[in-house]
């Protein structure tokens, strides 16, 4: 169905991952007249119920992701940890978007950080660690405090550990449980942003405004759209973002996680933590700030629409509903000028996204907030 990579209204689009992430997704495919078959190896999947349809397999089975890529125009994904050889069997039989370098670059911290040095863009110091001996060597070169983290399969603040004092580095590399891991130099940031940015098929790159995150217990709690930032730092870090999206050769929506340091005379302020090669929590906001939600614009990227124009017409804060907060959702149904979102999960376990809301307010009158 697609034409010169043009998928029109009526096209069928594929999603790896059945989670909130997906729903969304599936939901921004049918509001723009296409259909979403989520393809997932749960049992519970809250983007089963907004999607045409739905293929249970495990990400290994060859002859699910076969029927499954023939059955679609193109396929995209909720979440970065796509295994590389079914990405590759997908993409043998279509389109795939963001493409292979992508999950590669963004699947690994060690090829992340040293992708990202290699184009110029600041992160925190870091050093691989193999064993026990280049552990020793990355404590003597990157010091203390420093984080030690899985270089895969991290997310969250889990496969982390602090590492205080050289004393505690044997320690911290048993707590990850001995895997191939970097050793990071511990960042004093002033605050933590990122940018949801979308680039197109055509190359064309389109950024929300810059967020500030607010975590609790290493989960996002609340992101406050627009960070309060100069101009030139707002712009620095949108540019950051679609730099990267451009050397990626990305095609879809991408989230930057980024540290800003505190001001010291003329040095750079931005450091870059993170990469998701994927719609992000931080532009949840989006769906209702601004025209176009990041979920559109990720399917317009996908499908070779235009990208949308990223403006905020609103300012606004995200807040995640973390396992039972969600019981709140009476009270919070009833409060003014929030859009209450909720992800259909059966069970609210401790640290389970379930939903969010998003409080909105006039341009330049979000209350500022501070961190609890
Ligand atoms: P990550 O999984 O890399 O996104 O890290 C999760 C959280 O841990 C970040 O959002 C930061 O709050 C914190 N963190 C990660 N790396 C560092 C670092 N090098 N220095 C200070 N804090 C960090």
């Amino acid at each position: 169905m697609a034409k010169n990579g043009v998928i029109p209204p009526g096209g069928t689009i594929g999603i790896l991952g059945g989670g909130q992430l997906g729903r969304m997704l599936a939901s921004a495919a049918a509001e723009m007249g296409l259909h979403a078959h989520i393809y997932c190896p749960d049992d519970d999947v809250p983007a089963a119920e907004v999607a045409a349809h739905v293929t249970r397999a495990a990400y290994e089975d060859e002859a699910a992701l076969a029927s499954f890529a023939e059955s679609v125009d193109a396929v995209t994904y909720e979440f970065e940890n796509v295994p590389a050889e079914t990405a590759r069997i997908l993409s043998e039989h279509g389109i795939v978007r963001p493409g292979a370098r992508a999950l590669a670059t963004a699947q690994d911290r060690h090829v992340e950080k040293s992708f990202l040095t290699s184009h110029g863009i600041l992160t925190a110091p870091f050093a691989d660690v193999a064993d026990e001996a280049s552990l020793n060597e990355a404590v003597a070169k990157i010091g203390t405090p420093s984080v030690l983290k899985t270089r895969r399969f991290g997310y969250d603040g889990k496969g982390q550990a602090k590492i205080a004092a050289p004393g505690d580095a044997l320690a911290a590399y048993g707590e990850i449980g001995r895997q191939p891991a970097i050793l990071e130099g511990f960042v004093a940031f002033e605050r933590e942003i990122s940018v949801v940015v979308a680039r197109g098929a055509d190359g064309e790159t389109a950024a929300y405004d810059p967020v500030e995150n607010i975590h609790k217990n290493h989960i996002l709690d609340r992101t406050l759209a627009p960070a309060a930032l100069t101009p030139a730092l707002a712009d620095e870090a949108c540019a950051i973002a679609a730099r990267i999206a451009n050397e990626l050769d990305y095609v879809g929506v991408m989230g930057v996680e980024m540290f800003l340091l505190p001001e010291a005379g003329n040095k750079r302020r931005l450091l870059v933590n993170e990469i998701a090669p994927r719609v992000h929590n931080s532009g949840h906001w989006t769906m209702d700030a601004c025209a176009v939600s990041q979920f559109e614009q990720h399917m317009r990227a996908v499908c070779g629409w235009p990208l949308a124009n990223p403006r905020r017409h609103s300012d606004a804060v995200m807040t995640n509903l973390i396992g039972d907060e969600v019981d709140g959702w009476e009270r919070l149904a009833a409060e003014p000028d929030t859009a209450i979102h909720l992800y259909g999960k059966r069970e609210a376990r401790p640290g389970r996204k379930m939903g969010h809301v998003t409080r909105l307010y006039p341009l330049g009158k979000r209350p500022p907030v501070t961190p609890s």
